[in-house]
């Protein structure tokens, strides 16, 4: 068979002040873009288990401008799309559908909305990709596609991984390539619209394999800079240690997406460092304790966490590492002092990088269904705006004009040449001062 595999890319947001600050402001969608530059690695690594003899095809759309350029002679299109793309996603699948080309989407939003899908396409890919795709493509092949595959309740072990298809891409346009070594989260965050959507388990790809795709990797980048696709990816201090002395041989660069305690650990922290980690980007929330409770749906970690933030963020940068800190603006009992709250405690802290964004709610979320179920949200079903900086439902403790306002007064605040260039010093000062 012939087949695409087509990842909706870039990066969107609706409120046109908010892009104007954006362009005009580096750091503040910075890892917004980042994300949107990187490549799909769920399809690439389609793409790395399809068997030999299929033609496989992986195309990126920014946009649909393009849309009637794309081959349509295809026996099979794959559509990866998270919600701010969705419609797009769906007319993509449409303008396929019209020349008879049969078309699966898949992706956090299909899984939690695979009957909204359905209206566009032949069939929703619902949980984790690789649990389906071989009887996706054996019953195209057939022509007997069922409407729906998979579900968030089915397994997939990371250990049967395939070799993600890294020599599909055209490398000179990246500046990052991804490797996954762990899936889930053991804290269940009641907005978190990460793989946590498609898997109830925490789950770890063995290290071997791991190095493995580094290793390809390589092979296409010599000195590549990597990003390590896990939403919480030190949660396993014990296997991470030998991978880490592992990776100090690969001589590469990286980052990835952790919880605070990986601080509590001095001999990972040097590892890390010692291994190549540039920055670990960490959820913090609020820099206030009381929106924290009851965020986490498991354990309430954050909440029980807070107090040792500001130590736990000087140790991590006093080892070289810098931190990326994320603030969620509008979150519940987040009243209009949140801004100034913010920019003090990332002041406070020497924070290298800071990522703002506004409280989303993701469908498939708790977070949704409260809202929802509160008659909270401004228009239900209108994905376009989640994109992480449009506001689309109405804050507990403050109007969506102090909002709006208050998040852009603080983007220019926090992204300004000259706060941005003092939190630069403030982390070469800890750095330089060890901790101590
Ligand atoms: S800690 Fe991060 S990855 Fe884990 S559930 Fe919360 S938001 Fe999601």
């Amino acid at each position: 068979m012939k087949i695409a595999l087509i990842a909706m890319s870039g990066i969107r947001c609706c409120d046109a002040e908010l892009l104007e600050l954006g362009l005009t402001l580096p750091g503040f969608v910075e890892r917004s873009k980042t994300i949107a530059s990187l490549p799909s690695l769920g399809l690439l690594t389609l793409a790395g288990m399809t068997p030999a003899g299929h033609q496989v095809d992986y195309i990126e759309m920014p946009d649909l401008a393009n849309m009637n350029n794309l081959d349509t002679d295809y026996d099979l299109v794959g559509i990866s799309s998270y919600s701010a793309q969705i419609n797009e996603a769906y007319e993509l699948a449409l303008h396929f559908k019209k020349a008879s080309v049969p078309v699966v989407i898949g992706g956090p939003h299909v899984t939690a909305l695979p009957d909204e899908a359905l209206e566009f396409c032949d069939s929703a890919a619902v949980g984790q990709g690789e649990s389906v795709w071989p009887e996706i493509l054996n019953d195209c092949r057939r022509g007997v596609l069922r409407p729906v595959y998979g579900s968030v309740e089915r397994d997939y072990d990371l250990a049967c991984s395939p070799m993600p298809k890294f020599e599909l891409l055209d490398i000179s346009k990246y500046n990052r390539l991804t490797v996954q070594t762990s899936r889930g989260c053991p804290h269940k965050c009641d907005f978190c619209a990460s793989s946590v959507m498609l898997t109830g388990k925490y789950n770890q790809k063995p290290p071997q394999k791991v190095l493995a795709e580094i290793d390809r990797i390589k092979q296409i980048w010599q000195k590549p800079f990597i990003e390590f696709a896990d939403d919480n990816t030190f949660v396993n201090k014990q296997y991470w240690k030998p991978l880490l002395k592992d990776l100090k041989h690969r001589r590469i660069k990286w980052f990835a997406e952790s919880d605070l305690s990986v601080s509590e650990d001095t001999e990972m922290l040097d590892l890390m460092r010692e291994s190549g980690c540039a920055q670990i980007l960490i959820g913090l929330e609020s820099p206030t304790i009381e929106p924290l409770d009851g965020i986490d749906l498991n354990s309430n970690w954050k909440y029980k966490y807070f107090d040792k933030y500001a130590e736990a963020i000087h140790k991590i940068q006093s080892h070289g590492i810098t931190v990326n800190g994320c603030f969620i603006l509008g979150m519940e009992r987040q009243g209009p002092e949140i801004f100034d709250k913010v920019f003090e405690f990332v002041k406070a802290a020497g924070l290298y990088e800071v990522q703002i964004t506004i409280m989303t709610p993701f469908p498939g979320t708790e977070l949704y269904r409260k809202l929802d179920a509160e008659n909270r949200l401004i228009e239900k079903q209108n994905w376009e705006k989640c994109t992480l900086f449009d506001l689309n439902f109405i804050p507990s403790h403050m109007s969506v004009d102090q909002l709006e306002t208050g998040f852009k007064k603080l983007a220019e605040k926090i992204y300004s040449k000259y706060f941005t260039n003092w939190r630069r010093e403030q982390f070469k000062k800890q750095f330089r001062r060890g901790g101590d």
